[in-house]
């Protein structure tokens, strides 16, 4: 069984603003996606997504655009 969920990167910028909204959520495929999120989140851990980013998942993707390259390969993999 394989699922998918959306996730946000986090992006530390420790001088400039962050008022570019650059961040998004991001899609990471796993047979058990919200337990491989939820443990990342505990340990910090990053987490691979569908377009490759590697990074650490926080809470709130539903904040955030989803990631346009993560969908579009989510998309492929569902049609
Ligand atoms: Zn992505």
């Amino acid at each position: 069984m394989t699922s998918t969920t959306t996730h946000v990167e986090p992006r530390v910028r420790p001088r400039t603003s962050d008022g570019d909204g650059k961040r998004y959520a991001h899609i990471i495929r796993a047979p058990n996606a919200d337990a491989v999120i939820t443990e990342a989140m505990v340990t910090g851990t990053p987490v691979v997504a569908l377009c490759g980013k590697k990074w650490v998942p926080s809470r709130d993707p539903s904040r955030y655009p989803v990631c346009p390259v993560c969908k579009e390969i989510r998309a492929q993999m569902v049609g």
